[in-house]
């Protein structure tokens, strides 16, 4: 196989941006000192912090850079809103919404939270796989502490109404998360225009290094710090700042920043390219999600009477790496929990291709895609024994 790979998975795992790894080496190599320190060594440190700081709060139009503290992750950030708030309101109510395909990461939080003594509701999706904000009226209460609903989907694109369900929840006095991983730094996120009160900011998803993360944390917000310790963070998440992780971050809000725009505008492209050749060329072949309002790198295709881990390896062999779903839930070979509340039957759901673009992707991988699945499947239908004969 003499072919360029072709990635296709930045829904589980992005390339960190060269920009962004010249800009943190310094911090790698010879510059080091605690933020908290009073000599200058820790000065620069912390100028370096708050600048960073400044920059992420910079791509979401935070008020204040103050209302974002960094984290090692978005699966931390989550459970930092979801635990945070749940345990500093237990005296204004116990009850918190969710939709039903929300990430596992927030679904687990939730998971937890009601084995102690939380009640959880989850909201309907319509088969697009857009809330039912009608639903989310009908459930709130004014025991309801807290929304979350996911800015976008990330299996199958969606973008969410945040605007109107952040109105509903604080109709009734309740916080909104939003978990906006696949989101920030792809499409436009204003948290203050949103009327978000927490929300979950990825790095490595912006191309941006491992190992950090962010939230929003909307200036008095009540929430309980899960880590403990020296206050760091303004006391929501103590420990000794990873200063390099939050240099890298913070140049990969601003790059995503300026060059957000042109970058969807350009991947969007490539997977309109795709989606068009494949429901042309390929029999049975259908999107999954919202027709528009979703996100510019996400495709989702399914295929009937297609197992998609057989589909995933056939193309890895063709240089092609993309994935079935969310690779956060491949541990369970149960089909995703997303296209499941959007009412596609178990079977269409397990044959499913999640094509996640990224920064680093040209027309030509569309191209290398659209070329190489219609005998791919061709040859999966051939071996399934409920292929009709039309498709083998
Ligand atoms: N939320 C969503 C929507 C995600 O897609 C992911 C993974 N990309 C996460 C949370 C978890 O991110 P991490 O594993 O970096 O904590």
């Amino acid at each position: 196989m003499s072919e360029k790979i072709v990635y296709m998975d930045y829904a589980s795992s992005s390339r960190v941006d060269p920009r962004v790894v010249e800009v943190m080496l310094p911090y790698l190599r010879e510059l080091f000192g605690n933020p908290s320190s009073q000599h200058s060594a820790s000065s620069k440190m912390k100028n370096a912090l708050e600048e960073a700081r400044a920059k992420v709060a910079g791509l979401i139009n935070a008020e204040k850079p103050s209302e974002v503290v960094f984290t090692s992750g978005a699966t931390e950030s989550t459970n930092m809103a979801l635990r945070g708030v749940a345990f500093r309101n237990r005296d204004r109510g116990n009850h918190i919404i969710a939709s039903k395909i929300e990430h596992i990461s927030v679904l687990n939080t939730l998971k937890y939270l009601s084995k102690n003594g939380f009640e959880v509701t989850y909201l309907p999706v319509d088969k697009y796989g857009t809330v039912d904000v009608e639903a989310l009226k009908t459930t709130i209460t004014d025991k309801t502490i807290l929304v979350t609903v996911g800015y976008a989907n990330n299996e199958v694109g969606t973008i969410q109404p945040i605007r109107e369900i952040a109105e509903i929840a604080h109709s009734k006095k309740a916080y909104l998360h939003t978990d906006a991983t696949p989101a920030v730094g792809k499409i436009s996120v204003d948290v203050v225009k949103d009327g978000i009160d927490l929300m979950t900011i990825s790095s490595w998803d912006m191309c941006g290094p491992y190992g950090i993360g962010g939230i929003y944390v909307k200036r008095g917000i009540r929430v309980e710090p899960l880590i403990l310790g020296g206050g760091q963070e303004g006391g929501l998440r103590s420990g000794t700042e990873n200063v390099a992780g939050a240099v890298g971050m913070g140049r990969a809000a601003e790059l995503a920043k300026v060059e957000m725009a042109s970058d969807a505008e350009r991947l969007s492209k490539i997977r309109d390219r795709i989606v068009e050749r494949v429901l042309k060329e390929i029999p049975y072949s259908f999107l999954n999600g919202h027709p528009t309002r979703r996100l510019p790198h996400n495709a989702n295709i399914r295929f009937s009477f297609v197992e998609g881990e057989s589909l995933v390896l056939s193309l890895d062999m063709e240089g092609i790496m993309l994935s079935s779903g969310s690779a956060c839930s491949s541990k369970t070979l149960e089909p995703s929990h997303v296209l499941i509340a959007m009412g596609i039957p178990h079977v269409e759901a397990q044959g499913s291709l999640l094509i996640s673009l990224g920064r680093f992707n040209v027309p030509e991988d569309a191209e290398r895609i659209a070329d190489v699945l219609p005998r791919i499947i061709k040859g999966l239908r051939q071996m399934s024994p409920i292929a009709p004969e039309e498709v083998r």
